[in-house]
């Protein structure tokens, strides 16, 4: 492994781009944080401290739930689904423009490649105008009761104010998930990005402004997780928590967020299997467990983060996989030929290197040890970078009980385990208490039905993985989350249901039994 000595390119050791507003919005207002405390920003590249954004104070979260309180209630409630439409649509077109330098930003945030932060921008522009094609077809129905003159019908209505948190690992694209929908039903938002990776989710209120939406419909504040986070998520004129993170968090939220019985969304962590079967094309099943595992250095929920592989072609497998790791350019995010860059801040290097330290401690067998992997910013060779890489690292036949084996590691870590048959696969699939994604390789369409069918994960991809699409729902069984993002379904989470019942019948009835 080494970093990237190709010719120059867009390079993160070149002349400074522009730092937009990273002010937050509030009521159509940017503003400091109220006590004026600031977080910096570093590249996890360079190790550059290249700016700052406001450290919202709860008097800050307090003010920015009244906006959106203040904007339903105004403007908001009465406006079309045409408008909502049209305003969605506006948007879209300002995001798809502004892709390569949100996209710069995120790289210079969370250490991401540039070319996947600018298509994640781009996707997050497809998500808000496939909602935008949904705003204005959100139709009721009518319920056929016994007596017909007992005229029934069920609408739907926005749920109100909804706390939208997102973690650092795709910002954008994790935002559209929520918004577009949260918006495209009517409701109003509070959005708080993660404090490791703020910078594009700041500057994208621009575009919000720009597109048209009337102020404190979209209001973002920034900041710590326990303040501004906790502060947002525990206010009482909030109606709906969606959030993405970690498993723990997950349960602080929901918690906290039951004590105002709010209802909460939650898009959680994964330890996502790759099943591969003889009869699959092998050289297929590499690629596929490479993207899924190494492809953002592996921080992404949907790391496919466990290999089982069948016994007859495991060891075939691992050599194959061996080859493929070792070739795989780490460098700088923002050079084209670059495929890991480093992990996105220090305590995530920490918390990735320690278990690598722990699975060496307890004997496990290792193809590739990306803990001593290449640290060259500027690809002179001098180790001059800012110490956050991990290259890609194998571990195999792992006892099951070790941390290695079981926890979300959110890093270029897989685990590697033989199977004899399609039960015993199933099994070790399963073996988790998440449940967000899993692949299969098979040429046997039968065995890819059942196999579908048994494996316990919110998507399962057959003989591709990292495959997503704004109409196709995500979300995760088990520990992985509560309810779906994208697809028609998500815009169902942010609307509540109304029944009315209409009598026109005119009789009296006995008061004191029921009315059925
Ligand atoms: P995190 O849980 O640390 O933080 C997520 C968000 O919650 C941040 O905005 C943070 O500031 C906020 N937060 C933290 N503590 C809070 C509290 N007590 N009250 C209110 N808000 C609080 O997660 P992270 O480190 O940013 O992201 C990594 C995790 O996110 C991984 O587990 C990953 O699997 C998961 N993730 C899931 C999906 C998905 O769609 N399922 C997608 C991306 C990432």
């Amino acid at each position: 492994m080494s970093a990237s000595s190709s010719p120059p390119a867009p390079s993160s050791a070149g002349p400074p781009m522009t730092v937009p507003d990273l002010r937050m919005t509030i009521g159509g207002r940017r503003v400091e944080a109220g006590d004026g405390a600031v977080m910096e920003v570093t590249n996890p590249y360079t190790g550059e401290q290249w700016a700052t954004f406001p450290d919202a104070t709860p008097d800050d979260v307090d003010a920015a739930v009244g906006a959106a309180g203040g904007a339903l209630a105004g403007v908001w409630r009465d406006t079309t689904g045409y408008e909502r439409a049209r305003l969605l649509h506006r948007l879209a077109d300002l995001l798809e423009e502004a892709a390569p330098h949100l996209g710069e930003l995120e790289t210079r945030d969370n250490g991401k490649l540039l070319r996947e932060t600018t298509k994640q921008a781009g996707f997050a522009a497809r998500v808000y105008r496939y909602y935008a094609g949904l705003a204005d077809k959100i139709l009721g129905s009518v319920i056929p009761l016994e007596d017909p003159l007992v005229f029934d019908y069920l609408t739907y209505e926005p749920m109100g104010v909804c706390a939208l948190l997102t973690a650092w690992n795709s910002p954008l694209q994790l935002l559209a998930n929520k918004l577009a929908p949260a918006l495209a039903a009517g409701n109003t938002v509070v959005i708080k990005p993660s404090e490791h990776a703020s910078t594009s989710t700041l500057a994208f209120a621009a575009l919000i402004e720009r597109a048209g939406f009337p102020p404190g419909i979209v209001n973002v504040v920034s900041g710590r997780g326990t303040r501004a986070g906790a502060a947002l998520v525990e206010h009482p004129g909030v109606d709906l928590v969606s959030l993405t993170g970690g498993v723990d968090t997950g349960r602080a939220v929901a918690s906290t967020a039951a004590r105002n019985v709010t209802k909460v969304l939650l898009e959680l962590g994964g330890r996502s299997p790759q099943v591969v079967f003889a009869d699959g094309d092998l050289e297929a099943a590499v690629d596929g467990v490479v993207a899924g595992i190494f492809a953002a250095a592996g921080q992404s929920c949907i790391a496919g983060s466990r290999a089982l592989v069948a016994a007859d072609v495991y060891d075939r497998f691992l050599e194959m996989l061996e080859q493929r790791a070792r070739a795989i350019r780490l460098g700088d995010p923002m050079h084209p030929d670059t495929q890991m860059g480093p992990l996105a801040n220090a305590q995530q290097y920490e918390r990735v290197t320690s278990y690598i330290r722990e699975g060496r401690r307890a004997g496990v067998r290792l193809l590739n040890d990306g803990a001593d992997a290449a640290d060259d910013a500027t690809g002179d060779g001098k180790g001059d970078g800012s110490g956050l890489f991990v290259g890609p690292t194998v571990f195999v036949d792992a006892d099951h009980s070790l941390p290695i084996a079981r926890d979300e590691i959110f890093g270029p870590v897989l685990a590697a385990w033989p199977f004899h048959d399609e039960a015993e696969a199933v099994t070790l699939a399963n073996n988790s208490d998440l449940g967000l994604a899993a692949g299969v390789w098979t040429r046997d369409i039968n065995r890819a039905f059942r196999m579908s069918r048994a494996l316990t994960a919110g998507t399962v991809w057959v003989n591709t993985y990292r495959k997503v699409a704004p109409a196709a729902p995500f979300g995760g069984f088990r520990r992985s989350g509560v309810g779906r993002e994208r697809g028609v379904v998500a815009l169902y989470e942010y609307l509540q249901t109304k029944n009315v019942i209409i009598d026109t019948t005119g009789h009296r009835a006995d008061p004191f039994t029921v009315r059925s």
